[in-house]
């Protein structure tokens, strides 16, 4: 057994420059060689892939065969990994004749571990027929949710792999897909009619993303300022309506900022091109709708930012997902508005099939569970997918670097300086209205109102945006706010009173001391760039490095990700290696690509 395990991790380091598997990695590949079935539920960025390309590749003369329903994914896989050696080829409608043909000698002649391939290509007589004549070692079946019709994303080309099975009986199977309902679990297993699988599914959190809300009140300036802090980085920010996409595009690029819209609305090519500029560093930011982000595989997207709300939490996990697959921390803001909560009501409300509506109902409330949470946010998100997140304070979204669940301290007077700014006002105001007004806000809004000859005005300067914020969501969570669920504005309730008149005391926490801006980046940034890059020559190795790769990956075509991740260029340029053997030491730097790139990479370094 010790002997299995050091060859994997001797292979792991020399093929792919990594230095340890991820959970379930180990398992996985050890079942799998072994001949066992196996069903595999891993989050996005828990590195699947790794899964069956490391047997593959240890298991000499075989072909693994790899089952995927995106060509854009394949694509990049054999794109990633013919980096490594020339280890794999791709059979599917998208290819000439020509590379078709070429494909498909060196699978006969044995060149290759392993073949990817789209179910319906699959499934074709000549490609059984040619198959019976080479060994396979196993079949992936990946996005393996597919085949199931409770599945987002149900192919019914899947659905006839289960006759592979019968063509190719004791042909172990490897299904992977990041969907975890029971259902669908069931599913795969019965259509791939895999027998005895070993099951192994991960926890669902991402613990590299950041999770903050922050109220929606003027949206543009909240997506700037936020942009600020990631300059030059890969971002994609969500919205809801194509128009609104090409609208904040076209804001964006009056203020130098680099950025293309993505939605349904324009052709296929342009929306290609688009992606393809992302993919390969030409531009920072993309602004789509959630047709967005389906077929790439992009590592290094340093944050999501949903600019509307999401109509339910699936797609809501899935779309931060994208973000900090490279396992770097990532950034996820989600603006919350009273509108748009208004919109989606209205939608629902639309809709003539009561179940339906039932459904949509329930999915809004799931989704604002998570978005008014006090807690930490992980709770109702991982509960979603039927965890229980048991850690104190995650140290990763913005209720846990207010606090978490620390010590409630006595907020009697700022609980009474909020809600009588709430009463004074008329009780018809959002929190970050009455929130502007307690900090002394000079805004157009207020002083038409008149609300700068309040008493309550500028009585809050004391406190942070944040800190009222958060005292102003335990005031709700408390019961002595209501908030109209439609527009926001806050009442009092007959719980504020006792607070108000005589002094009750509010427990709660406020978030004292710290700017928890500065604090809240420093920590999601502390893994990552901002620590390593905050040296200025750091800095600038890290920039040249960039450029050099950006020029290698251009010259073959590639986006830059094939050539060295961002994680492998930041670590060059924290602990610069002097000689190949140092080099070697760096994470994704392997046997292949030490000797492809070593030597352009190194002089940089030494200069
Ligand atoms: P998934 O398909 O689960 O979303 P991928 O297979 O795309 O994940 O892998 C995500 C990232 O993690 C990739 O950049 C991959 O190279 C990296 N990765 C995979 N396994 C490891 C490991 N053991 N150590 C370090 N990085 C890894
Ligand atoms: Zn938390």
């Amino acid at each position: 057994m010790a002997d299995a395990n050091t060859i994997l991790d001797s292979k792991l380091r020399e093929i792919f420059g990594y230095t340890s598997f991820n959970p379930h990695q180990r398992e996985i590949i050890k079942t799998i060689r072994s001949g066992r079935d196996c069903l595999a539920i891993l989050p996005t960025g828990s590195g699947k892939s790794l899964c069956y390309q490391l047997p593959a590749i240890l298991s000499d003369d075989k072909l693994a065969i790899v089952v995927s329903p995106l060509i854009s994914l394949m694509k990049d896989q054999v794109l990633q990994l013919n980096q490594l050696g020339e280890y794999a080829v791709l059979l599917n409608s998208s290819l000439s004749r020509e590379d078709y043909r070429e494909n498909l000698s060196r699978i006969v002649e044995g060149q290759v571990r392993i073949l990817y391939v789209a179910p319906e290509t699959l499934m074709k007589p000549h490609i059984l027929d040619l198959l019976e004549g080479v060994t396979v070692s196993f079949l992936t079946i990946d996005e393996a949710h597919c085949i199931s019709e409770w599945g987002h994303d149900f192919r019914p080309e899947y659905r006839q792999l289960a006759t592979l099975r019968e063509r190719f009986p004791g042909l172990p199977v490897l299904a992977l897909t990041a969907t975890a309902t029971k259902r669908v679990r069931e599913d795969i297993v019965k259509n791939l009619h895999m027998k005895n699988p070993a099951l192994y599914v991960a926890s669902f959190d991402r613990p590299n993303l950041f999770l903050e809300v922050e109220e929606k009140n003027s949206p543009f300036r909240q997506l700037t300022a936020f942009l600020e802090k990631f300059p030059d980085q890969s971002g994609i920010v969500y919205c809801a309506s194509r128009k609104e996409t090409e609208q904040i595009v076209g804001k964006l690029t009056k203020q130098g900022v680099s950025a293309l819209p993505y939605h349904a609305g324009m052709s296929a090519e342009k929306r290609n091109r688009n992606q393809e500029a992302f993919i390969r560093d030409d531009v920072s930011i993309i602004v789509a709708t959630i047709a967005f982000g389906m077929g790439i595989n992009k590592p290094d997207v340093r944050f999501v930012v949903h600019y509307d709300l999401p109509k339910n939490i699936e797609s809501y996990y899935q779309q931060i997902g994208r973000a900090g697959r490279d396992g770097l921390p990532a950034h996820c803001l989600l603006l919350l508005g009273y509108g748009d909560i208004s919109k989606i009501r209205y939608f629902i409300n639309q809709k003539e099939d009561e179940k339906e509506k039932r459904i949509a109902n329930n999915q809004l409330s799931v989704m604002l569970g998570f978005a008014e949470a006090t807690c930490c946010r992980r709770i109702p998100l991982l509960h979603y997918f039927g965890e229980n997140y048991q850690k104190e304070n995650c140290g990763a979204c913005d209720n846990c670097l207010d606090g978490g669940r620390g010590e409630a301290r006595d907020l009697t007077v700022e609980a009474q300086k909020f809600m009588s700014c709430v009463w004074r006002t008329g009780q018809m105001f959002g929190m970050g209205y009455i929130i502007n007004v307690l900090r002394g806000s000079t805004e157009k809004r207020v002083v038409q109102n008149g609300h700068d000859k309040l008493s309550t005005w500028g009585i809050g300067k004391g406190h942070s945006k944040q800190a009222w914020q958060q005292l102003g969501r335990q005031l709700i969570a408390h019961g002595l706010l209501s908030q109209d669920p439609a527009y926001g504005g806050l009442k009092l309730t007959a719980a504020a009173w006792p607070v108000l008149r005589s002094g009750k005391s509010f427990l709660g926490q406020m978030n004292e001391g710290k700017k928890p801006e500065e604090a809240r980046l420093k920590k999601a940034a502390a893994l990552n760039r901002e620590d390593v890059l905050a040296d200025p020559a750091t800095r600038n190795l890290f920039e040249e490095l960039r450029q050099k790769r950006k020029e290698l990956a251009d010259e073959m075509g590639m986006p830059p990700y094939v050539v060295f991740s961002d994680r492998t260029l930041i670590e060059m340029a924290k602990y610069r290696p002097s000689t190949l053997a140092e080099m070697m030491e760096i994470h994704g730097v392997g046997a292949v690509k030490l000797e492809r790139y070593g030597s352009i990479f190194l002089p940089i370094i030494s200069k």
